[in-house]
């Protein structure tokens, strides 16, 4: 038996992907899918993006803009962070990948979006350039869609007095968060990330901007046993039982994924919520039961009503870190895909 099961469902990402379009109003949205998509495996997500409407797909790095390119011949590909050599550049321009560039050095032969700096003070231009010949967009990075739409809203003025007379280049701006809550952010194309996964961009309910989870993961009891008043379970002795006290061990841990910083969260064992009490270790961690629960409970850690938000506040994070981490190669977990 596998120590955990990962399921990642492509009919809830297509219908978030749905929502954001409609949320776009009538932008392109071009799913970003970088980092294995968030931890949810890139080409599933790619290719369920694509057939709900994405008119192309976003990735972080030239590597994985072209693993993405095996499987995709024809789609549109935007790299947003820098290429890291020449050869890198002239692999993309074999492969018919485009670049967001960030300084005064425009590549031959690729199509390339300039990325302007209006507040980020990330990568950008300071200035826009003359666009060169193969500048096919012109695009910007928001950062505090999530927090601060006055700041925002002054980055998109910023970026429209740069880059109004070029309205026949593709303007783009909003990520997931301004696709939802910042109307005049959407311009010609929307970037979503973290909300076609279901995450919520505000570290929110997702529920309450329209989005379904798509990653769910389950493991369950691996051992159940009762710990007497004053004794511990786990690495430090960080939980100690005051009273006679049920804890359930769960076989997943930091290894997969299930940080360290996540005691004091809660989990589903046998659809009852629990505190996961004591260290976490590697490959293992401690429930905390009210009761007597038979070995091999089912026992949720994400999805199903188990929210990366509310682990991710217990570890003062944010979901995108939670699920990007979780680690769903064969030696640790299963991974099922399923389309419901
Ligand atoms: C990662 C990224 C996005 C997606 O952001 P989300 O908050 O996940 O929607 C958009 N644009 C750029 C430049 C990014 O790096």
């Amino acid at each position: 038996m596998h120590r955990s099961e990962i399921t990642v469902d492509l009919g809830a990402l297509r219908r978030n992907v749905r929502t954001l379009l409609r949320a776009a109003d009538g932008a392109e949205l071009w799913a970003v899918v970088k980092a294995n998509g968030y931890g949810h495996g890139m080409v599933d997500a790619a290719g369920a993006a694509l057939g709900a409407g994405a008119s192309g797909l976003c990735v972080a790095t030239i590597p994985e803009g072209l693993a993405l390119r095996n499987e995709f011949r024809v789609e549109r590909i935007l790299v947003l962070g820098p290429a890291s050599s020449s050869r890198e550049v002239a692999h993309a321009r074999d492969a018919v990948l485009e670049l967001a560039i960030a300084d005064e050095e425009v590549p031959d032969g690729v199509r390339v979006h300039l990325k302007l700096e209006t507040g980020m003070n990330r990568y950008g231009l300071s200035e826009l350039p003359a666009p060169p010949a193969d500048v096919v967009g012109l695009m910007t990075h928001l950062a505090t869609a999530d927090t601060d739409p006055d700041f925002a809203r002054a980055q998109l003025e910023r970026f429209d007095a740069m880059t109004r007379a070029h309205s026949h280049l593709t303007r783009h701006a909003a990520n997931s968060a301004a696709t939802l809550r910042l109307p005049e952010s959407h311009l010609d194309l929307v970037r979503c990330g973290v909300a076609i996964y279901g995450l919520s961009p505000f570290n929110a309910d997702p529920v309450e901007d329209g989005l379904e989870p798509v990653l769910s993961w389950q493991s369950f009891l691996a051992q159940v046993k009762q710990l007497q008043s004053g004794q511990s379970t786990g690495y430090g002795r960080r939980f100690v039982a005051e009273t006679p006290t049920w804890i359930g061990i769960v076989p997943v841990g930091y290894g997969d994924g299930f940080r360290r910083d996540l005691t004091g969260t809660e989990v589903r064992v046998g659809g009852e919520s629990c505190e996961v009490v004591g260290t976490i270790s590697m490959d293992s961690f401690a429930v905390r039961l009210d009761r007597e629960l038979p070995v091999g409970t089912p026992v949720v850690l994400l999805g199903h009503g188990v929210l990366a938000e509310s682990h991710a506040r217990v570890a003062d994070t944010i979901n995108y870190e939670l699920t990007c981490g979780v680690e769903s190669g064969p030696l640790r977990a299963r991974r099922t895909v399923i389309d419901a």
